[in-house]
Parts: structure tokens; sequence; C-alpha cells
């Protein structure tokens, strides 16, 4: 070799860190070597994936631009590091076996919807794939739902039990194949399998399971079937019966269901899709997405109003495992979907317990041996000014975890009781775990101790703090506790600075921020139930700068359930027994003796808690026009009040462009009054002319759309009003929006742009749920500075 080409001869070692296992990311590796004629080898890590290259100088740092810009869709790089040294004289490139190594971690995919390629195998009758409902690749299928441990490995997957057949050896053993080192890599003759067999757990013979579930769901029958992180309950939704049916047998009147449609062009006929909402519904993540209803859907192919009683938006999705597509297209009308359990317990997972919680439920079951490790619900999502943010995080998102703006210490956030979740800290990592569910039972409880251990295990965390909510009664307030008593430091959060600090990083900020906290319920510094929150707040600290005023809640859960109780004592507390007017629809609801029950207690203080709420205020109105005096669903009263406004704007509109909602939104600028008043440097929103300006509209026949509407606009404008105040005095410019009471849409929309108009910045949820979802994730970045 002359002097001068060895000269040119480069070698670099390259490790890159991210999700970067189960992706395809070494056989692109490896075609991205053989294509620029470098030699060396790559292997996964417990890290990493670490590269060795070297051939021709330009040649490697062509290799180095295009391992970043021409990664597999799937791979999401964090870090790359690169050093060169001399050439070792390598002969070839190959892959070598994955090394695991003690104390290290790395990022798990999430699973992820079936691709085209796939979608065209199962569809095409010539493939040895056909109607396969196991079919993946490394492209798409189960990942995280099917991993025991890492690094991600056949083996240490419930992919282990089956042995592979030459055909599907080869592709797996073939660095060009699109199978190359798919774990899960299956077909008809070496895989899992489905069978049908009824409510008894008797099989259903037939050499076609899929085919015959597709038929009795046609009949009206309700059937479970086991998809990617549980048991999904479906029933066909243009049938009414079947969906009061399974309504009732679910314990579940009227809490929405989401629908599945065979494709895109089907969910355009049900649902306005704007295309931000198309890209989301197409994503490899598939969520579930809140989607405007359409109005003109005809009823003989359309929807059952029964899916989604009283709501204009629909929860709906695309299929997003093989064995949904084959159901769908069988089916040929769009099917309910919805979590595999009993009201609030966690949804079910594996083939007995199934058989065992859900017979009363279902006719049916779909069932297969491929296990499943975690249970994972579906994620919801919707798309807000362009920006999609989750309601529900589960499948397809967690674990993969939020990136943090600060070093973080190893932390365990425990989260509150509704809709929730833990998270943990380390590195610039938290990972949120997947939404568990209501913290109410011991079901509930055991899948969230087992999801921390699996997620301790998988990214070698041992958490030295650990943080809780202020309430004692929480179940996941003790089970933080109980880990105390062995000594670890516990650190208590207060619920709405949580919330603050969720939004916080989720965009990634440090800075203070005015936040705006507004929920049904948390426990407050003071005692009182928090929830009509203004904040002045980063990760170490927070004040509380303003407030609604504090009204009783007369018997408290029960009137967070029986919203009436709620509206007779705001007005009691704040108009006076006089404004109990008989012509008020939400006297309809208590009889003579109630009211008086309900006097006494907010009189003498008997199980009258003190609230400062703006979700109760929300309950309040929305009882107080008679929409909705007693719930079945938390929040339902208060969405039931948006539908009403939304309904008042949409009418006089053309609905179907964003746009348009927007000017429509914007453009009625009718508002009550209240007052501000300042108490000890707390600013408080005292709430009785907003009451009885409401009142005297319903007297005088305004339409209850128009009072919501109004309603709406008051409190976009007080929110804004108060962040001028309190920016006056604080400097502050940036505000942050969390609480579960920003899932309103039309509240969210009018307040963003009024805020912005005032020249602040405003900053929303994006990856995190503004609901106690995102609650885990405040209270463990807290604690990181505590
Ligand atoms: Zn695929
Ligand atoms: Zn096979
Ligand atoms: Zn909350």
């Amino acid at each position: 070799m002359s002097k001068v080409a060895r000269q040119s001869l480069k070698s670099a070692s390259i490790s890159v860190r991210g999700i970067v296992q189960g992706v395809g990311f070494r056989p692109f590796v490896y075609g991205l070597a053989v294509k620029h004629n470098l030699k060396g080898w790559v292997y996964n890590t417990s890290e990493d994936v670490k590269i060795e290259v070297e051939g021709e100088a330009e040649a490697v740092e062509q290799f180095e631009l295009e391992l970043e810009t021409k990664a597999p869709p799937l791979a999401h790089i964090e870090n790359v590091t690169i050093e060169h040294h001399p050439p070792l004289g390598y002969k070839n490139f190959e892959i070598r076996h994955s090394q695991a190594q003690e104390g290290k971690y790395q990022l798990i995919s999430p699973d992820v919807a079936t691709c085209q390629a796939c979608l065209g195998e199962l569809l095409n009758p010539e493939d040895r794939r056909y109607r396969y409902p196991f079919t993946n690749c490394t492209n798409c299928g189960p990942r995280f739902t099917i991993i025991e441990d890492m690094p991600y490995d056949r083996p240490q997957t419930t992919m282990r039990y089956f042995q592979m057949c030459p055909q599907c050896q080869a592709e797996y053993d073939n660095p060009l194949d699109r199978r190359f080192h798919a774990q899960p890599n299956a077909c008809p003759k070496c895989g899992p399998q489905v069978e049908l067999v009824n409510n008894q757990g008797n099989l259903i013979t037939g050499s076609n399971p899929i085919a015959a579930a597709s038929q009795l769901l046609k009949e009206g029958k309700i059937v479970a079937i086991k998809g990617l992180g549980g048991f999904l309950l479906a029933c066909d939704a243009t049938n009414d019966t079947a969906v009061k049916t399974l309504r009732q047998r679910k314990k579940r009147s009227s809490k929405p269901f989401a629908i599945m449609v065979t494709d895109i062009d089907e969910a355009k006929r049900h649902c306005h899709v704007s295309p931000e909402e198309e890209n989301l519904l197409t994503s490899p993540q598939s969520p579930i997405v809140l989607i405007r209803w359409r109005e003109d859907s005809p009823t003989s192919v359309g929807v059952s109003r029964e899916v989604a009683p009283n709501l204009r938006f629909l929860g709906i999705m695309l299929p997003y495992t093989p064995l949904h597509h084959i159901l769908l297209r069988d089916t040929g009308r769009p099917l309910v979907m919805t979590s595999g359990n009993l009201s609030e317990e966690p949804i079910a997972r594996d083939n007995d317990e199934a058989l065992r919680r859900l017979s009363g439920i279902v006719d049916y079951f779909l069932i297969h041996n491929r296990d499943i490790y975690s249970r994972y619900d579906d994620s919801v999502a919707i798309v807000e000014r362009g920006t999609s943010q989750l309601i529900r995080r589960a499948r397809s998102y967690a674990p993969y975890p939020i990136r943090l703006p600060f070093e973080a210490k190893q932390v365990l956030g425990c989260g509150a009781e509704e809709k929730n979740t833990f998270c943990l800290t380390k590195d610039n990592y938290a990972f949120l775990s997947q939404h568990i569910g209501d913290m109410e039972n011991m079901e509930t409880l055991e899948h969230f101790d087992s999801t921390i251990s699996l997620y301790k295990r998988l990214f070698h965390i041992e958490p030295e703090i650990i943080a809780h909510d202020l309430h004692p009664d929480y179940l996941a307030t003790k089970y933080a506790q109980e880990l105390g008593e062995s000594g670890i430091k516990l650190v208590p959060v207060q619920h709405h600075h949580a919330h603050i600090a969720s939004c916080l990083a989720d965009n990634g900020l440090e800075s203070p921020v005015i936040g705006v906290a507004f929920d049904g319920t948390g426990m407050g510094a003071d005692g009182n139930i928090w929830g009509g929150e203004f904040l002045v707040a980063d990760y170490c600290n927070f004040r509380r700068a303003g407030h609604l005023e504090y009204l009783p809640l007369p018997g408290g859960t029960a009137a967070i359930k029986r919203p009436y109780r709620t509206a007779i004592g705001y007005i009691l507390t704040l108009l006076g027994e006089n404004a109990l007017n008989r012509d008020l629809p939400v006297m309809r609801k208590a009889d003579d003796m109630e009211i008086e029950v309900i006097k006494r207690q907010i009189e003498r203080r008997i199980n009258s808690p003190l609230s400062s709420s703006m979700g109760r205020l929300f309950d309040a109105i929305s009882a107080l026009l008679g929409i909705r005096g007693e719930i079945d669903y938390e929040g339902q009263a208060a969405v039931e009040l948006e539908m009403a406004a939304l309904s008042s704007v949409i009418a006089r509109h053309v609905p179907s462009e964003a746009r348009e909602l927007d000017e429509a939104i914007s453009g009625n600028n009718e508002r009550y009054p209240y007052r501000i008043v300042e108490d000890e440097g707390i600013r408080i929103v005292r709430l009785k002319d907003l009451l009885s300006a409401v009142i005297e509209d319903f007297h005088h026949g305004i339409s209850k759309e128009r009072i919501a509407v109004r309603f709406h606009n008051t409190i976009a404008g007080m929110i804004d009003e108060m962040c001028q105040l309190i920016a006056g005095e604080s400097g502050i410019s940036q505000v942050a929006l969390s609480g579960g009471v920003f899932q309103n849409r039309l509240l969210l929309r009018k307040t963003v742009s009024l805020l912005e108009s005032s020249g602040f910045q405003v900053f929303t949820h994006k990856q995190v749920p503004c609901n106690d979802g995102g609650i885990s994730l405040g209270q463990a970045v807290i604690a990181n500075f505590a």
C-alpha cells in the first residue's frame, strides 16, 4: 500500500444512545457500512449501540453524517459520541452478539402500530403471512408489552416460547431483511395463534376465529379481544342495543367509548378530521384522537349516539395491530373498543384473568397465546392549535421518557389518585409510567406496584427520594409513606404546585412562571380543597398569588357526585335563601327536605369542606342551568357545559374549519362581572356578581347555550386579568396552564388567545396530560430540588 493511501485511511469508535434497539438500527448501520465500503462491527449493549468503522477518510465522515440523518423511522437518537484512532485492519463488517452490562440501561421502544409493508403482506392472498394476526417487522409490532428484561433479545421477551421456523429464522438472520433481529418475528407455521371461546371458556371450533368473531359482532354480540397491552371490549358501534348492553354490563352508563374504524377515509366519514389530526391518527403511535363528530353523519351508517352521549367529540382510532386490521375489514363497520375491565379496575391482561373478570360482560373471547408482560391502555390525544396533547399517555408513548432540562437524582413520584401514573427520574430523564388508573382498589394498587418494580429494573433506578401528594388518604400517599418507613427521604408536594411543575418539565422550562392550576380537587397547604389557583412557581418553590374564593361543598363527595348540591350551596352562600327560586332548573333536583339538609350542613359546617375549585364552579353552573345535576363520570357536568357553549358557537358557523371555529369563539366577547379583592397579599376572585348575573340571564330567557358561552368568556377573561395583575407585581411574563379543567378546549383556546394578545408567552401541555396523569412528573421534579 502506498504511503498516500495509508494516510487517507480513518477509523472511528462510535456510541449511539436513544431508542436504537428493536427498531432496525443495526441492519441500517450494516447497510450503511457496506455502502461506504467500511470494515468493522456493530453490536448492542445494555446502554448503547457500539460501532467501529474504518476505511477511506471521506467515507468514514459520510458514514458519521448519515448515521444521524438517515436513521430508520422508529429510531430516536439522543446522543452520539465519536472517537478517532489509528486503523486496526478489520477484514469485513459484521454484526456481533449483544452484550449485557451490569448497572447500565437504555431507552426502550414503546409498541408500534403495524407498518405499511406488513399491512401489504397481511392483505395479500399470495403472501405467506396473509391474514396472519401476529405479522410484524423491525419497523412495527409489540415491544414494551412483551419485554421482561433488557437487552432486547427474544429470550428476554414473551416470544421465547415460540421457536422460529427455518423461513422466519432466515429472515431474522439476514441483515438485509426487514425482519433482521425482529424479536417478535413469527408466521402462521411457527408463531402465536388466535382462538375463539365463549364466556364459559369453551372453544368454538372452526378454521377462522377472526371471521367468526366478526360475524358475532355483526349479530350484536360483545367480544373481548386480546390486544397488545390487554383485552379490549368490542361491539358494533352502529348498533344502539349492543352499545347499551355493553354499558349496562360494564356498569358505565354514559362515559364515552372510543371506536375503531378501518382506515382514515372511514374516520373522515364520521368526524371532521384536520390535517394534523390525520397525521396523528395514522402515526406509528396510532392513539385514540378526540375529534369533532360530524353532525351530518347519516344515521343509517352512523355511529350510535350511545357511544358518546351528549358529546360533540368522538374518540376514534385506526387499527394498530394486524388482528385489528383483519377484524375491522371482515366486520365492515366501526367497532366500539374500550378497555377490558369492570368500571375502574385495571385492564385485563392474561387469558385466565380475562375469563374470570370479564365473563359477566362479554359473550365471547378472541384470545391468543402470546403473553402480555405489561398492561397498557390505549393512549388518548387531542389536537389543539395544531399540536397534539396527550390526555392519557400509555400505549406507544410510555416508557419513552420526558427529557429534563437538568441532571436528575433518582426520585420516585407516586402521583395522586385519579388517572394515576408514577414517575422515576434519573440522568436527564423522567420515566413517566403508562396510565395506571384510578387508585381506588387493590387491583390497581398491585398494578401500580408491579409496574414500578418493572421500571426500576429496566432502567436501573433505585430511588433515594420519594415524593407524594399532601392528601393523607390517597393510596399513593400511603404507598409512599410505607416506603418511607425504611428511612428513605419523603418529600410531600402540594398538588397544584405539582401540576405547574409538570407543565414546566413538559416544556423543558426552568425559569419561574405564573402558573394557572385549575382542576377539581387537590389538597391545599392550608388543609382546604384547592383547585382555582394562581401560583408563582418554579421547581423549588411556589407562592399562592391568587385563587377563587372559598365556598362550601355541602356533603363533600356527595356534592362532587351531585353537582346540584354544589350549585345550591353556592347560591345559599353567595346570594342567600331568597335567590333559591323554584323556577331555576337546578331546584328540580332537590326537594325541600334536601335543601334544608344542605342549609344546615353549610351553616353548621357539617361535612362541608371549603373549596376554591374551578372544576366545582363549572359543575355548579352546569347544574344551575339544568344541563347536568348528577354525574356518572368525573368531569361530566363541566364537559356538558362546554358542549352547550360549543353548540351555541357551532350553530351559527360552518363547523369544519378550525379557523372559522376560532373566529366564532373569539367573536363573542360577552362576559359576566366578578370582583378581585386582596387579602394579605393574595388576590381572591369573588363570585357573587357572576352567579347573580347568570341567574338574571336565565330569568330573562337567555338560552343556556349562550349563558355557557358567556361563562367561558368570563373565566378566560378572569385568567387574563389575574395574570396581568400578578405580572405587574412579579415581572413574570410566562404563563403555564395546567390541571384537568384545561381539557376544556373552548376554555383553552379562548384563554391562550387572550393571554397572547396581552403579551404573555403561554405554555400548555404536550407530551404529558394536563390532568392528574401528570402529577407524578411534577412531584418527581420538585423533589429533585427539595
Ligand atoms: Zn412492519
Ligand atoms: Zn415462521
Ligand atoms: Zn389535579
